[in-house]
C-alpha cells in the first residue's frame, strides 16, 4: 500500500503548455518553408515526453528526435496507435549502437546512421524482408562526434550497393558551436554539407537547431529540429525575446530565522552574516539539480521579489538572505521561485556559471513532482 498525500513537500516542476505551443508557432513561423521536428531526447529535456509530446503532436509535429531506442519507445508509447500512417517518424540521433535494422523496423524507428562501421547491419535487409530500410545519416562536417567524414562518403555515393537496402531520408549535421552560427566554423560547417550532398543521393537535409533556426532561412533547408528553443531556454543571442519559459519549478521554505552579526550560514562557515539578517532556508538542493557552484550568489525569487543565496548548496537545502523584506512577509510554508516566468532558467544559470540546459535536465528530472499548469499557476508560485 502506498500513502497519499493530499499536498507535496519537495520542488514541484510546472510545465506550461501554453508556452510550449507559443513557442512552436514561433519556430513554425520562422522557418515556413520547412518542416520542425521536435528534439525530446533525456526525457524531453527533464521536461517529461509524455507531457510535451501528445501535445506537439496535436499541433502538427510529425518528426521527433530522441538519442536512444528507449526513448524513442516512450515516444512511440504516448502517440495514437495508428501514428505512423498519419506521418509520424522517430528519428534516434545515435544511431544503431549495436543494435540491428530489424530491432528499428520492427517499431517503426529511423535510425540517424553514426559512420559506416553500422553500414554491414544493414547488408541483405531488402532480401530478408522484401524492402529497404528507411535510414538517416549523420555527416561530420566538424563536431568530430558522430557521422560520415569526408574520407567516408565515397560510400554513400548514388551507385553504391548500401542503396539496394537502404533508403535515405534525411542527411544530418550538427554544428560545433551550435550556440553561435554566425561563427566562421560554423559557416564552413554549411558550406562543407551543402557541397557534400549535393554529391549524395536526393533527401531532406537538416542542420538548424535551437539557435541557428533564428540566424536566417540559409539554415533551414527542408527540416530543422528543435528541442531547447520549444522549452522556452534561448540559445546563444537569439530569440531569447521571443520565446516564453516553459518550465517553471519551485521549492518551499522550512523555516526564517533572525540572527545576529558573525553568525556562519551553512556548511564550514561559507557565509558569516556581516551584521542582524534573517535568513530563510529553502528545500532545493543539489540533489535537486540546483548547482553546487552558487556559494553565495544568485537569488531564488520569494515574494515577488530576488533574494539572494547566502552560504553553500546542500543536498536538500540552501539559505536565502531575506533581511530586506518586513519583518514576517517571509514565513514557512511560502513558495520560493527557482527559475521560471519571474526569474529565467538562464538568469540562475548564468549565475552559476553553467548553460541552462544543464540546470534545466538535472532540475527537471530531478524534481519529484511535475505536472502541467497554467502561466497563472507558474505566476502564483512565490
Ligand atoms: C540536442 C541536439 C539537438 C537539439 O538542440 P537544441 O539546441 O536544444 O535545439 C539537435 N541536434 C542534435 C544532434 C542534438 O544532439
Amino acid at each position: 500500500m502506498s500513502l497519499q498525500l493530499a499536498a507535496h513537500d519537495g520542488p514541484r516542476l510546472c510545465i506550461d503548455l501554453g508556452a510550449l505551443e507559443h513557442n512552436w508557432q514561433v519556430v513554425r513561423g520562422v522557418c515556413p518553408g520547412s518542416r520542425v521536428g521536435a528534439v525530446v531526447k533525456n526525457d524531453a529535456y527533464g521536461l517529461g515526453v509524455s507531457n510535451v509530446v501528445p501535445q506537439l503532436w496535436q499541433w502538427g509535429c510529425r518528426d521527433f528526435w530522441v538519442a536512444t531506442v528507449d526513448e524513442a519507445l516512450a515516444v512511440r508509447a504516448c502517440l495514437p496507435a495508428d501514428a505512423r500512417a498519419a506521418g509520424l517518424r522517430i528519428l534516434v540521433l545515435n544511431g544503431l549502437a549495436g543494435l540491428t535494422a530489424e530491432d528499428f523496423a520492427a517499431h517503426g524507428l529511423t535510425p540517424v546512421l553514426a559512420g559506416p562501421h553500422e553500414l554491414a547491419a544493414l547488408t541483405g535487409y531488402a532480401a530478408r524482408h522484401d524492402k529497404r530500410f528507411p535510414v538517416a545519416l549523420h555527416l561530420d562536417t566538424g563536431l568530430t562526434r558522430l557521422g560520415f567524414g569526408t574520407a567516408e562518403l565515397a560510400q554513400l555515393q548514388s551507385g553504391s550497393r548500401l542503396w539496394d537496402d537502404a533508403q535515405v531520408q534525411l542527411w544530418v549535421t550538427h554544428l560545433g558551436r551550435f550556440h553561435d552560427p554566425e561563427a566562421l566554423q560554423c559557416q564552413r560547417q554549411r558550406e562543407r554539407f551543402v557541397q557534400w550532398t549535393a554529391q549524395l543521393p536526393r533527401a531532406e537535409r537538416s542542420v538548424a537547431t535551437s539557435s541557428s533556426v533564428f540566424a536566417g532561412p540559409g539554415w533551414h533547408f527542408e527540416q530543422v529540429r528543435v528541442g531547447s528553443a520549444l522549452f522556452g531556454v534561448p540559445i546563444g543571442a537569439h530569440a531569447a525575446e521571443l520565446l516564453q519559459p516553459v518550465a517553471s519549478l519551485r521549492a518551499p521554505v522550512l523555516r526564517v530565522a533572525d540572527v545576529s552579526e558573525g553568525t556562519e550560514v551553512g556548511y564550514a562557515g561559507s557565509y558569516v552574516t556581516g551584521g542582524p539578517r534573517r535568513i530563510a532556508t529553502v528545500a532545493m538542493g543539489y540533489g535537486h539539480g540546483l548547482p553546487f557552484s552558487l556559494v553565495n550568489c544568485g537569488h531564488l525569487i520569494l515574494a515577488g521579489r530576488p533574494a539572494p543565496i547566502v552560504g553553500g548548496v546542500a543536498m536538500g537545502m540552501v539559505g536565502l538572505d531575506v533581511s530586506g523584506y518586513a519583518p514576517g512577509e517571509i514565513q514557512p510554508g511560502m513558495w520560493a521561485e527557482v527559475y521560471g516566468r519571474q526569474q529565467p532558467l538562464q538568469t540562475l544559470a548564468a549565475a552559476a556559471g553553467v548553460a541552462a540546459n544543464v540546470v534545466l535536465a538535472l532540475s527537471a528530472a530531478l524534481a519529484p513532482h511535475r505536472r502541467q499548469c497554467g502561466a497563472a499557476e507558474t505566476m502564483e508560485a512565490a
